[in-house]
């Protein structure tokens, strides 16, 4: 395991050479690079002189808030089922600390997943992702990776699932996630659905196991993707209307009282805010998703045409090229593996993005972030205009 996440880590090699006056391009971040709307820095300045501790779930406002957004979606919600924290990492390592049995893990995935549950003592069991699948697993090689896992006497006890997909910008269609909640119900796991993108789903509402199976679906999410706001570290979790859920609810309460005791208070106030979806709020997410499907499908062409492999982006801001048609071309130049890539194109380019080794993937593949930077003006405002183009 890494001792310090590798897109930190590319984050903190890319801010160290801007420091010292490069012109660098930093694709290797999970960030939208788009600035907060005016509405949401106005609450947060308003909200600044709030600093007591509050209640380790967050206040009765950003709960509430929370329930609504989901009721809203579908999914009846009452403020006691939601908790906050600062980010929805610091969430997922919560409940991965205190779900029972090995952690069923989709590959490629997000590089926090297995090094958090290595640091939780929690055993893990790797199902490969194929290609083409949106992000998650085929049922078959779940089932398969399940018996073989019980034949060995381990106990899986909960699935991670990312729809839609990081790394790969893609989203799960509904028939398969309900095919994949069928078998997980069939071996009684817990699935954490990880839906920090699902606001980012460009064409159609990304589907949720919570559709499918409420009473075993924890659902983690945050305005870091969709708003933008990483930096303010808002996450949060809706834990399923259930005796379990409850016992889950005063687990991660226990958890987050004794690791970050709440969300800073002005942040619960942005969160209220953000969550009970002012008009400009839900204009801002619009756009963004505008423009990330359109630098997307850009670049995706970009990647296409350099003879990658590559599926169409249909969600976030990721794309996950595998490079090993050109292979042959890229070592004429003296380049035989991912991070011999990466560093090339650090070094020649000024541009970081990561290999898929940092995803548990093969080193073949890059992830690359889509920056609606490289469209003109700093607002989103601007960037909006200048691609002179109707309304979606
Ligand atoms: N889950 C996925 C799939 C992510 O890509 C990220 C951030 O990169 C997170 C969770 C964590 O987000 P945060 O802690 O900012 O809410």
């Amino acid at each position: 395991m890494t001792m310090h996440s590798a897109t930190l880590a590319m984050n903190e090699a890319m801010e160290a050479r801007r420091a010292a006056g490069e012109n660098v391009l930093h694709l290797g971040f999970g960030e939208a690079g788009l600035p907060v709307p005016e509405s949401v820095a106005k609450v947060l300045a308003t909200a600044a002189p709030l600093n007591s501790y509050g209640s380790v779930a967050g206040s009765n406002e950003a709960r509430s808030a929370a329930a609504g957004w989901f009721s809203r979606r579908g999914h009846e919600t009452e403020a006691s089922q939601i908790i906050f924290a600062p980010g929805s990492k610091a969430l997922l390592f919560g409940l991965l600390s205190v779900l029972d049995g090995d952690l069923v893990l989709p590959c490629p995935s997000w590089v926090s997943y297995a090094a958090q549950a290595d640091l939780v003592g929690k055993a893990v069991i790797n199902v490969p992702i194929p290609q083409e699948s949106g992000g998650i697993p085929d049922p078959a090689l779940l089932e398969a990776a399940l018996e073989s896992a019980i034949r060995d006497g381990r106990k899986p006890g909960a699935i991670l699932l990312t729809i839609p997909d990081n790394p790969t910008g893609t989203v799960a269609d509904a028939g398969h996630v309900e095919a994949i909640c069928r078998t997980a119900a069939k071996y009684d796991l817990a699935i954490i659905s990880d839906e920090i993108y699902a606001e980012l789903s460009y064409d159609s509402a990304a589907p949720t196991p919570l559709s499918v199976a409420p009473d075993r679906t924890i659902v983690t999410s945050g305005l870091s993707k969709s708003m933008a706001l990483g930096g303010w570290r808002i996450g949060f979790a809706r834990v399923p209307k259930t005796d379990w859920g409850s016992e889950l609810m005063q687990q991660l309460i226990g958890v987050g009282s004794e690791i970050w005791s709440s969300l800073a208070a002005p942040m619960q106030a942005v969160a209220a805010h953000v969550l009970s979806e002012p008009l400009d709020v839900t204009e801002h997410i619009r756009r963004a998703r505008f423009l990330h499907s359109t630098v997307g499908n850009a670049v995706y062409a970009e990647f296409i045409g350099a003879g990658a492999l590559c599926r169409r982006p249909t969600a976030g801001f990721y794309l996950y090229p595998d490079f090993e048609p050109v292979r042959p071309r890229l070592a004429v130049k003296g380049i035989q593996t991912g991070p011999q890539l990466v560093q090339r194109l650090l070094d020649c380019y000024g541009v970081g993005v990561l290999d898929g080794t940092a995803f548990g993937d093969d080193e073949s593949n890059l992830r690359a972030r889509v920056a609606t930077s490289l469209l003109y003006g700093s607002t989103i405002d601007e960037r909006w205009r200048s691609l002179h183009s109707d309304d979606p």
